[in-house]
């Protein structure tokens, strides 16, 4: 995940920002996929969405994939990405009444069922509308920022959250990028570590997002901060929480 665009796998089933999907699961793994929930509409966390739907109309048209997010994104990505321009409109392929592609806005700070999970999103800092969410099963969750930058509204629905077991953590640049990390709604390590503060205490913090030039550079000084709190999330890895 540190070079490869976002996107995290939940229960195989569902998708957490969609900017690996191709390149890291195989075709058979792509079609169990049943929801995609999306940070924002960026590339780099959306990509894989257009090769998803396109993998699902040629070898599984039966199959059905939801994109999920606050309703911004959503517009975004119908007006901007698959609008039969930048790319095929998937809610009406193969066809309008059973499309490989749906959308669904959900409504912020409120939770919504997303296949077996429950997940709140809430608006973070970024240059686009884009959702931190705090995902869980009814037993034990996690956090995902997806971009931001230094935030609020985020951390305090945390805390109140129980069985939070790991905050995934977006943090691009290094420290001597941290003009470039506020403008365009980014963290760098020494913004984490103000961030730290309003977290909930005490739970692990996974980062990724590091961008892959400056990846030793940013590693290097996130160590510095809290070795046995924070950890770099591993690309293709799985996790278990
Ligand atoms: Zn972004
Ligand atoms: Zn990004």
């Amino acid at each position: 995940m540190g070079q490869r665009p976002s996107a995290l796998l939940v229960d195989d089933r569902v998708l957490v920002d969609a900017g690996t999907v191709g390149g890291a699961l195989t075709v058979p793994e792509q079609i169990e996929i049943q929801h995609a929930l999306i940070s924002h509409a960026h590339l780099d966390h959306t990509v894989g969405l257009a090769y998803l739907t396109d993998t699902l109309a040629m070898v599984a048209p039966e199959r059905h994939v939801t994109v999920t997010s606050i309703g911004p994104v959503i517009e975004s990505l119908r007006a901007h990405a698959f609008n039969d321009a930048l790319w095929p409109n998937f809610t009406n392929i193969p066809s309008g009444a059973q499309p490989v592609l749906g959308f669904r806005s959900i409504p912020e700070e409120a939770e919504a069922r997303v296949g077996e999970l429950w997940v709140t999103p809430v608006p973070v800092e970024h240059t686009v509308p884009s959702a931190g969410y705090i995902i869980h099963d009814g037993e034990t969750g996690f956090l995902y920022t997806g971009d931001t930058g230094p935030t609020g509204r985020l951390w305090q629905v945390a805390r109140e959250m129980r069985g939070l077991k790991a905050l995934i953590v977006e943090t691009a640049f290094p420290n001597r990028l941290h003009a470039l990390a506020r403008v365009s709604g980014h963290l760098t390590p020494e913004m984490l570590q103000r961030e730290i503060d309003k977290m909930p205490p005490d739970i692990p913090i996974w980062i990724f997002h590091i961008k892959p030039q400056l990846f030793q550079e940013t590693a290097e000084q996130l160590a510095t901060i809290d070795p046995t709190r924070i950890h770099t999330l591993e690309q293709g890895k799985t996790y278990s929480i």
